[in-house]
């Protein structure tokens, strides 16, 4: 056999090897997943991840290996033992499609664990869905959306045509930022609570997750330090998501200011996740403080993504659009996976995402917005009355609360509240928020009806 035979070989059997030590890591990774179930452990526990860390970077040294090679193996395995791990979590979406079950059965459901404006979107949008056809749309176009979509938007957001880029949603703009931005092995920071995706995608691209846990006792602030705690030297982005999914919390500017600094210094992209911007700063009501949300765009900081949506503003969710800001550089890499996955965006519903936006001008209406505070407004008092603990929600559209009772495990009250026709999203599912859930403002009567239900169940098994 030649040299190089020999050699090839050799790599085969190593790689064999690699794959079933990794089935033999995977499976033990399964066990700690079922201990730490049982025993209510959250399924990441980066102290034990930084300790083997250190630990391979001993290694490397030991055996002249290169570190950063290395790492990124670890990440890609620390990934797979989360993933493994986190099968059993109840989420927003699995509790969703379990009231769907129900209802094809027969039974009534109060949906409170969506996050879908109960609303139609505006006038403006069933015109133009009538005008598409006659009009001619619908064919192929530009991957980054239509001329004029772009314009619109570029318009209102007082950025350059070039900056815009039209997507099938928010959630396939922070798909596209973090799967064409980092690599294998790199290292992203989210704040939680939040909205499961940006872990999910980070986990899905082989990318590691550092996640900074906030409280209720610091009114679900992270602080500097924490977040320069997390940063190392893979760390290449990280997740904004202000007003929040599930707190409604603002940023106070000033907390702001530092973090994008801290960004900064660290050339670290910013991917802030704007589609509940619409949702805050409007109310007039003297309970509540007018706190518009400030966009990450005045800045003007080279490395940031913004993500916005016609979800949520114009109650256009199932139409499936929304859209990113970046520097063109950075759109470029982006439109190209879009290109390479779907295409271009739907052309009648980027027509009539252009029409919708003319509803902002439209006054007769009570705009979706005003409506949603207002029921908003409702939960707050309602939860009030019945006790639960929470910080008051800035903006967007949810309550995440917990209860007075001591190891309250929101998950099975989740469940058996579902049982009672009332569906809300269990707090695991916005990271190690086992006692907390979150509650979807949604039409003041059904709002009404599901709080009261919520209330009985609660105090049926807790009192
Ligand atoms: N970001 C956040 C914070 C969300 O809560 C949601 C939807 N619940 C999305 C993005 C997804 O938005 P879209 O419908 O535009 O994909």
């Amino acid at each position: 056999m030649s040299d190089i035979e020999e050699h090839r070989k050799k790599i085969e059997e190593i790689t064999l090897e690699m794959i079933k030590l990794l089935k033999t890591r995977t499976d033990v990774a399964k066990q700690i997943g079922d201990a730490k179930a049982s025993l209510g452990m959250t399924v990441t526990d980066e102290e034990r991840e930084d300790a083997l860390r250190n630990q391979v970077t001993k290694l490397c040294k030991e055996i002249d290996l290169d570190q950063s090679t290395a790492l990124k193996f670890l990440n890609l395995l620390l990934n797979e033992s989360v993933k493994v791990q986190s099968d059993n979590k109840q989420t927003h979406l699995s509790m969703f499609l379990k009231a769907k079950a129900l209802e094809e059965e027969g039974k009534k459901i109060i949906h409170l664990e969506v996050g879908e404006p109960d609303s139609n979107p505006p006038e403006e949008v069933a015109t133009a869905l009538e005008k598409v056809y006659d009009k001619g749309y619908g064919k192929y176009g530009p991957a980054k959306g239509t001329t004029e979509l772009r314009k619109a938007l570029a318009e209102r957001t007082e950025c350059e045509f070039e900056n815009i880029m039209v997507c099938p949603g928010a959630r396939f703009a922070v798909y596209l930022a973090i799967t064409t931005l980092l690599n294998p092995g790199d290292e992203i920071i989210v704040i939680e609570p939040a909205w499961p995706a940006y872990k999910d995608c980070a986990l899905n691209a082989g990318i590691k997750v550092r996640t900074i846990k906030t409280t209720l006792e610091t009114k679900w602030e992270p602080s500097v330090d924490q977040i320069n705690n997390a940063i190392n030297e893979n760390t290449k982005m990280i997740v904004l998501n202000y007003p929040n999914n599930p707190t409604g919390k603002i940023l106070p500017k000033k907390l702001l200011d530092s973090i994008i600094q801290t960004a900064k210094e660290h050339d670290l992209y910013v991917l802030s996740d704007e589609i509940y911007e619409k949702y805050s700063g409007h109310r007039t009501k003297e309970e509540w403080k007018v706190k518009p949300s400030k966009s990450i765009l005045t800045y003007g900081y080279e490395k940031s993504i913004i993500a916005k949506s016609f979800s949520k503003s114009y109650a256009m969710t199932g139409y499936r659009i929304g859209w990113t800001i970046a520097e063109p550089s950075i759109i470029e890499k982006m439109s190209k996976l879009q290109a390479l996955s779907l295409t271009n965006v739907s052309e009648p519903i980027q027509y009539v995402a252009l029409h919708a936006l003319k509803a902002d001008e439209n006054t007769e209406d009570v705009p979706i917005i005003e409506r949603i505070e207002n029921w908003l407004d409702s939960l707050v008092r309602t939860a009030k009355d019945i006790g639960l603990e929470f910080i008051e929600p800035d903006g967007a559209m949810y309550l995440f609360a917990k209860t007075k009772y001591n190891n309250f495990d929101a998950t099975k009250f989740s469940e058996k509240l579902l049982e009672h026709g009332v569906a809300i999203a269990p707090g695991e599912g916005f990271g190690d928020y086992k006692e907390f859930f979150r509650i979807t403002a949604i039409n003041e009567t059904r709002l009404m009806e599901g709080m009261t239900i919520l209330d009985t169940v609660l105090k049926e098994l807790y009192e």
